[in-house]
């Protein structure tokens, strides 16, 4: 049997690629040095597979920035407005990725957004009606040869056209359908160079193909492969599928000239049933997504060996046609548990990382059956609380119910606090600068003392409060600076989480998380915040908004663990947020913003399994942690990205007072959504976007809010940032921030 990786992690072990390419953004070093270390990561990627045993390795599964973004620029999908800028190459990528400010021009980057379920970020490629396409660069060649010299056969992976189109964003009057020639021919030049160069196996992915599909879906995508399978001699086309099953398209796959389909045997739950039903094309090879891309926990070989069986009773010579792979690429896991120092090793066991996960793969192909056998899976240490299922038991359902009414709330609430028309807020981080990480590592590596570590956070917070008030913002936050990332500082001080230290996995560009592992029941150990938000309130006679993270995107945002339902997990997360909300009530923080960033992230693909596998425990989560405070005590949310115009009733259900979200890189297109369901909540759809250093003019603001004053009464609008400052420098804050409390102002006197 052979091996198949679909992509590995490109950041580095240790961060190395973040690290060289935001010294080439600060302009401390050339595109060579950038060059370089790129190309030194991908060998000791290919190099690592190759040792591990991997059979099918992955080329141009590399980024320096993003894929959906190389695709983009591959085949010259390059709005006018970077060109304008006549930059260099790769400085034309970049400001397509950032945006760019400087001598040459001032445009924004293209929207980004959350790559299906996930919380790795992808650029949205933008298709205008003039634009024309042509292969621009040869950056998946260029890869291939890179490996080739190096004496390791790779297949090259390629987002393919579908995908590529069907995520795309189309400014004129063109559709996915219009550009589908120009896209199928340009793909098949593409197979004809690879081809021309030796290229053996091709891998085109199309997680697309998860989604519900509508039949001019399917027709495009067929129409799309035409030209592309015709293009194929020598090689192998591999159509990669992940993040679900392909149930609607597949009976059609098995009848193309693919000569391997990949599918996803974690999350596709009709995958074997797809199989079973209607088998593999003549000649097809199944490439079978058996270890998880996803999650880090160690692979349980007996389900492996299972399938397999499952397989051979449906007449398919396992050793001949299947390859066993991945479930989706390993980019959403960090490296390697060998990087872990501090985890004692009767928890480590349980892991495995990128890293690992090829040792997994190849150690299922010598021997499936026989390891299930003999490796025993050693039992989880200290993972149940007796008492948090019992108080999880306990809950009844009127403490899902908040009262009175919002809209009742919406007046009492208004009298008590008396805002100005179009509050200004920030979304609760304030920049972190190097000096504020460096104490927190001080702190945490004991070099200072914990009086030291309070005085110094105290000042900062006193700092940002002064700033806040000199601004002239109306509702003010403490900083969050002694949060490192919003789930990691929650996760620490709650029972039931362990924490990696460089388990880092890359989110968007050069940003990485660490996501927590959910090893055990959840627990709140005591207060959490409450003292920093006290501090705070005391600093200023402004509203002082509390800071907590919500159960949902806790949850998300973490590795889960397996051996108990997302539902009860998440109901575990939210009764210990719960008496955080309650303990910064009653220590007079009354208004309280509960993010979740990650609500709609993992949401499932197909529609039909939304409420019953998702929405019907998320919301409720959320309520469940709010539902306890006074009518006066405003419950704020926010949301790391707009795309809800899918489930504007549901984001209504959460019973929030006042949401805000990302909308300034979408076009504010949510805005006609919000209307058109008479959405209750108050809104801050964020007046511009944070994750470029770009400071907006106020008139660029004023306009954007009375873009959004079309479709929301003015009295529910809020006018803040799209998202925390934290990734931000202080300068192109505070002069961000100026700008939008004068837009503020201005709005006011119209
Ligand atoms: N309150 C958090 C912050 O401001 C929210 C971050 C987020 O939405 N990702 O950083
Ligand atoms: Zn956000």
């Amino acid at each position: 049997m052979k091996t198949s990786v679909i992509g590995f992690p490109r950041i580095g072990r240790n961060r190395e690629l973040k690290i060289v390419l935001e010294k080439y953004f600060r302009g401390e070093t050339d595109i060579r040095q950038v060059e370089n270390l790129a190309a030194q990561l991908r060998e000791q990627n290919w190099k690592l597979q190759q040792q591990s045993g991997i059979d099918w390795i992955s080329s141009n599964d590399f980024s320096l920035y993003d894929n959906m973004l190389d695709v983009a620029y591959l085949f010259h999908v390059i709005p006018e407005r970077y060109l304008d800028l006549k930059l260099s190459d790769p400085d034309t990528y970049f400001a397509m990725a950032r945006g760019y400010q400087g001598k040459a021009g001032n445009v924004k980057a293209l929207a980004m957004k959350k790559w299906f379920h996930t919380n790795y970020h992808y650029m949205v490629p933008e298709l205008d009606d003039e634009m024309e396409i042509r292969r621009n660069g040869d950056k998946p060649l260029e890869e291939y040869r890179q490996a080739k010299r190096l004496g390791i056969e790779t297949k090259v992976v390629l987002i393919g056209p579908f995908t590529f189109l069907k995520l795309a964003h189309y400014t004129g009057k063109k559709t996915a359908r219009d550009f589908a020639p120009v896209f199928a021919e340009a793909y098949a030049e593409l197979v004809r160079d690879l081809q021309a160069e030796g290229g053996k196996v091709i891998q085109f992915d199309e997680p697309y193909l998860s989604f519900d599909l509508t039949n001019q879906d399917k027709q495009l995508f067929i129409d799309l492969y035409g030209p592309i399978l015709a293009a194929k001699t020598s090689a192998k086309v591999l159509l990669q599928t992940y993040f679900g099953d392909v149930r609607d398209i597949y009976a059609e796959l098995i009848k193309m000239d693919f000569d391997a389909l990949g599918l996803d045997f974690v999350e596709g739950k009709q995958s074997l049933k797809l199989v079973q039903t209607f088998g593999l094309g003549k000649q097809q090879v199944l490439v079978a997504g058996v270890v998880n891309g996803r999650n880090i926990w160690r692979h349980n070989s007996a389900k492996t060996a299972d399938l397999l069986e499952a397989l051979k009773q449906c007449g398919i010579d396992t050793e001949s046609r299947v390859v066993l792979g991945t479930s989706c690429s390993l980019l959403h896991v960090p490296y390697t548990v060998a990087n872990e120092n501090r985890i004692p090793q009767e928890y480590k066991v349980h892991f495995s990382f990128a890293e690992e996960k090829l040792n997994e793969l190849t150690r299922l192909k010598t021997n499936p059956l026989s390891e299930s056998k003999t490796e025993e899976y050693p039992v989880r240490p200290d993972c149940i609380n007796p008492s948090v299922r019992e108080r999880v038991e306990a809950i009844r359902p009127e403490d899902y119910q908040r009262f009175p009414d919002f809209r009742t709330r919406e007046k009492i609430q208004k009298d008590a606090w008396n805002l100005p028309l179009f509050p200004t807020t920030t979304i609760g981080s304030f920049p972190q600068t190097a000096d504020v990480r460096r104490v927190r590592k001080e702190y945490r590596t004991g070099k200072i003392s914990h009086a030291q570590y309070l005085d110094y956070m105290k000042e900062k917070i006193k700092a940002c409060i002064a700033l806040q008030e000199e601004i002239g913002l109306d509702v003010l936050v403490h900083g969050e600076f002694e949060r490192n990332d919003m789930v990691e500082y929650f996760g620490q001080h709650l029972d039931g989480f362990l924490f990696t230290e460089n388990g880092w996995v890359q989110s968007y560009g050069t940003r990485c998380v660490k996501p927590p592992i959910i090893w055990g029941d959840v627990s709140r150990k005591a207060p959490i915040t409450v003292e920093w938000s006290e501090f705070a309130k005391s600093c200023s006679k402004h509203p002082m908004k509390g800071m907590l993270t919500g159960p949902v995107t806790i949850l998300n945002w973490s590795f889960p663990r397996e051996d108990l339902p997302r539902e009860m997990c998440v109901k575990q997360i939210a009764l210990a947020i719960r008496d955080e909300v309650l303990d910064l009530e009653a220590h007079g923080i009354c208004m309280i913003q509960i993010d979740e960033a990650a609500l709609r992230e993992k949401l499932p693909l197909r529609k039909s399994d939304w409420k019953e596998e998702y929405l019907d425990w998320a919301i409720p989560a959320f309520r469940l942690v709010h539902s306890g405070v006074k009518p006066t005590t405003q419950i704020h949310t926010h949301m790391c990205y707009s795309e809800f115009g899918d489930m504007i009733p549901e984001i209504d259900a959460m019973d929030a007072d006042v949401i805000s979200f990302e909308a300034s890189r979408s076009d504010l297109q949510i805005l006609d959504a919000l209307k058109a369901n008479d959405f209750k909540t108050q809104v801050g759809p964020g007046v511009y976007d944070i994750h470029s250093p770009r400071v907006p003019s106020v008139e660029e603001i004023v306009e954007t809010v009375h873009k959004i004053r079309a479709r929301i009464p003015d009295y529910k609008i809020w006018i803040n940032p799209d998202c925390g400052l934290k990734t931000r420098g202080e300068k192109e804050t505070v002069a961000s921030l100026q700008n939008l409390v004068a837009a503020a102002r201005v709005l006011r006197k119209v």
